[in-house]
């Protein structure tokens, strides 16, 4: 069978990297989800006392770090930090308050690409994020650009975190979606946009299940070409 790479980019909270996981489950792809890996550096500032109250970065501090930072994945797709696995803490509000301005920094978006373009090396893959199109992998067989209307977004992320028992409110975590959008679509440094030749898929309006029917058919025509 041959080598296909996957490219799922979209908004946040849009329901990406469900997708992308059911993609890499039904065809026996590699599923790699970047956020994690942008969500670990940002932790991994966090903890040494890398970002101020006021959210400015000591990006000197970082960048002298960050070829030392150790962010990989275990079999069971958690992300890990100099080998602990970090999936619960990557996921929380706080996090997701100060992870797009660590993504926006051009040293660390160069070190993740790296690490993500070595991981697709050897197998296919199905990766979703913000650049995977149009930067990480513009040669990709298959691209899908996934959006929904924000207020279904924020629904749907706020029941996630109040169903782990995180105190939230639904207006901070649509602040917040809002707030990384705006970070995300503006930055200077690979800004989210669609690749011209990615499909859009809108699922304000679909289930999980209608949204999986839907990609399928884009892959399993992509495998076919
Ligand atoms: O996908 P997720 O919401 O977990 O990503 C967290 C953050 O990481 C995004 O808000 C975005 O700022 C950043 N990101 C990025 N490029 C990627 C993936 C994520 O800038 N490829």
């Amino acid at each position: 069978m041959k080598k296909i790479k996957i490219a799922v980019d979209g908004h946040s909270s849009c329901g990406k990297s469900t997708l992308a996981k059911q993609i890499a489950k039904h065809f026996g792809f590699t599923y790699i989800d970047t956020g994690a890996m942008y969500r670990t550096i940002a932790l991994y500032a966090m903890r040494n006392d890398m970002i101020a109250p006021d959210d400015t970065i000591n990006q000197e501090a970082l960048q002298a770090n960050i070829g030392n930072i150790k962010v990989s994945f275990l079999k069971n797709g958690h992300a890990t930090l100099d080998g602990e696995d970090v999936e619960n803490q990557i996921r929380t509000l706080e996090v997701s308050s100060k992870v797009s301005k660590i993504a926006a920094l051009k040293f660390v978006r160069e070190a993740m690409v790296d690490l993500q373009r070595q991981m697709a090396q050897n197998e296919s893959v199905v990766m979703d994020g913000r650049d995977i199109g149009t930067v990480v992998f513009p040669d990709a067989e298959l691209k899908i650009f996934v959006t929904a209307d924000d207020e279904v977004r924020a629904k749907r992320r706020y029941d996630e975190l109040t169903a782990k028992g995180e105190e939230v409110t639904l207006e901070a975590v649509l602040a917040n979606l809002r707030e990384r959008d705006l970070l995300d679509t503006t930055r200077e440094e690979s800004p989210l946009r669609k690749a011209a030749d990615a499909i859009l898929l809108d699922n304000s309006f679909m289930t999980r299940e209608e949204q999986f029917e839907v990609a399928k058919n884009f892959v399993e025509r992509t495998m076919q070409e």
